[in-house]
């Protein structure tokens, strides 16, 4: 008894003095949470084959950011990764796959945030940049600065190195014929077309009801315990006068803190940044002690219900718990854990 008490002491004296302990602890455990946007995405309107084109970007985005996150990169890294593969494909609505403005140009809106630092960077209008979570990194970790838009954000990613296309490059049949079709009826739309003509023909000028948010986003947590999280997305079909959504507004469509969660959003932008909706989920963790699927119930079933704001968002906290609330039909999503089993779903 009194040997193995005299060696207690001595292995906590060793730990004590040891090196190692000024290092920060790094787990083994990992966790990749990604979504591509919500709304009304019911199985009787897709087809197997689109189906399994949705899947095998979210699959491939949830394993390059579960690589990174593998060879202990950060979660910042996991995020931008993940996030570049959904950009790059003509699917989403971000990068490649941006809707039209009613000039027939493409405006693209992207934030991304630090979880340990709470630092943050986001651009917003930006028409040049091929990625744009990358423009928002950038601001983050180059600039003094959160928020660059316009002309100015595409010059600034450009001068440190950003990828650069020609505004064509975001061009794609399918949504500029998304475009023609709604500015017949001189609406704002989000994501694809709408289909209950009864309901937008009551709601003149207003947003279509039938509706596809095909924003992208994505939350992480590396070995190192820090979360982060991002959003990109081309905004609204037919959006006019430099309109900005949620998704480039820290605590609105993106936010993320070690403290509490990492959220990012997807949805009718309006309505998100009225609720901001990710601080929201976080303060309620921070200040009520809720988890994080109860804080992001609490946001997304009833306080944006309440206000008639659709959509939903993907949530993790510092343990690994994930949260994907949506009050719309649907939303593409998954997650992937340090198991390295990718896991997507598109429906309730
Ligand atoms: N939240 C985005 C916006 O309002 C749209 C989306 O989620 O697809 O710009």
């Amino acid at each position: 008894m009194k040997l193995s008490n005299t060696f207690l002491a001595f292995s906590i004296f060793l730990t004590a003095i040891s090196p190692m302990s000024a290092i920060s602890k790094t787990t083994e455990t990992y966790t990749l949470v990604i979504h591509g946007g919500a709304g009304t995405l019911l199985k009787k309107d897709m087809t197997i084959q689109k189906e399994k084109e949705y899947k095998a970007v979210l699959n491939q985005a949830l394993i390059k950011g579960y690589d990174v996150l593998k060879n202990k990169g950060t979660s910042l890294d996991a995020v931008e990764a993940a996030i570049k593969v959904m950009e790059d494909s003509p699917l989403f609505n971000a990068g490649k796959g941006a809707v039209f403005t009613h000039e027939e140009t493409n405006e693209l809106d992207a934030s991304i945030m630090d979880g340990k630092t709470l630092k943050a960077g986001a651009v917003a209008g930006v028409k040049t940049v091929k990625n744009p979570i990358t423009a928002a990194r950038i601001v983050m970790e180059k600039s003094p600065h959160v928020m660059m838009t316009g002309k100015g954000a595409d010059e600034y990613a450009k001068s440190k190195g950003a990828e650069i296309v020609d505004p064509s490059y975001f061009y794609t049949e399918h949504r500029y014929k998304a475009l023609k079709k709604i500015q017949e009826s001189e609406k704002l739309e989000l994501d694809h077309n709408s289909k209950k003509k009864s309901d937008l023909n009551n709601k003149k000028n207003s947003y279509s009801y039938d509706k596809k948010f095909g924003t992208v986003g994505a939350v992480a947590l590396d070995i190192y315990g820090n979360l982060a999280a991002g959003t990109s997305t081309g905004g609204m079909t037919n959006k006019r006068f430099g309109r900005v959504g949620d998704s480039p507004i820290i605590g609105a469509g993106t936010y993320a803190n070690n403290d509490t969660c990492a959220v990012s959003a997807t949805g009718h932008g309006e309505f998100f940044i009225r609720s901001v909706v990710s601080h929201d989920i976080s303060a309620l963790m921070e200040y009520k002690g809720l988890s994080v699927d109860k804080a992001s119930q609490e946001v997304v079933m009833k306080k944006l219900v309440k206000l008639g704001g659709e959509g939903g968002v993907i949530a993790l906290d510092r343990n690994g718990n994930i949260s994907m609330t949506f009050n719309s039909e649907g939303m593409y999503r998954g997650y992937i854990k340090s198991d390295g089993k990718a896991n997507v779903f598109i429906y309730k």
